[in-house]
């Protein structure tokens, strides 16, 4: 786990990275929300980070998030960002600030029925698989434009935008275009006006393109080993 002194210095790099980036794409630095992604780390290291100013987390497995949740007495907002299966649903509904994995009505329904049953709204996003990776999760193509139909159809369910997570690579420019069809596609949806859609929300970037990611729009960036180190699946 890394000291005070070495995370401070790895999110003071990002930080200047982001508002580069911004600076670039003739953004304000307010539109870009950084979620540190904790996933692996323990909750001490989740701690170090908010006390080096963050207050936005990113887990990907339901168990780990709810165990955090539950150990933790500081006032921070969890974002659900890996793949939910519908069973582990009720354990996160009223307690995650928005769900970025969304890639079926199944499991939308699901998130209507324990919203309904807790009355909360459950802010989502539609996680895309832009580059139509087989190893992946998500909606791919033109499927997507009868799941925001069927989505805005749930009242619980508050759709807000797209979220994509880029194919690994060396070279952050040759996931520009990924970003940038994300990005169309979200304008496009936004464009048809639907009730209860709003497509705000652009949740793209992570440790090794997140620049790129801003610069084609992102407002949400998860960055994980950026902020915390590289991971260790063994613990
Ligand atoms: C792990 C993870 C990240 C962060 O990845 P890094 O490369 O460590 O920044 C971002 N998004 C999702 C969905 C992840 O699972």
């Amino acid at each position: 786990m890394l000291s005070y002194d070495e995370m401070k210095r790895n999110i003071d790099n990002i930080e200047a990275r982001i508002q580069a980036a911004c600076k670039r794409a003739g953004r304000d630095r307010s539109e870009v929300t950084l979620i540190a992604v904790s996933k692996t780390n323990p909750l001490e290291a989740v701690h170090t980070a908010n006390d080096c100013g963050l207050k936005v987390f990113g887990e990907n497995r339901v168990q780990e998030m709810c165990l955090k949740m539950d150990e933790t007495d500081r006032e921070l907002e969890w974002h659900l960002i890996g793949h939910l299966q519908t069973n582990k649903v009720k354990y996160i509904i009223g307690r995650t600030a928005m769900i970025h994995s969304v890639d079926s009505l199944k499991l939308a329904q699901e998130i209507e029925k324990e919203s309904a049953a807790k009355g909360v709204i459950t802010p989502v996003l539609i996680e895309m698989n832009v580059a139509e990776e087989e190893s992946k999760f998500g909606v791919i193509g033109d499927a997507v434009y009868e799941l925001v139909r069927e989505i805005s159809e749930l009242k619980h369910v508050s759709l807000k935008g797209l979220m994509t997570v880029a194919p690994y690579t060396e070279d952050p420019e040759s996931n520009r275009k990924y970003f940038r069809k994300l990005k169309d596609l979200s304008v496009d949806i936004n464009s048809k006006n639907i009730d209860n859609v709003n497509m705000s929300v652009l949740s793209m970037g992570m440790t090794g393109d997140f620049e790129v990611a801003v610069e084609e729009g992102a407002t949400h960036i998860r960055v994980g080993t950026g902020i915390f180190g590289a991971r260790n699946y063994e613990v």
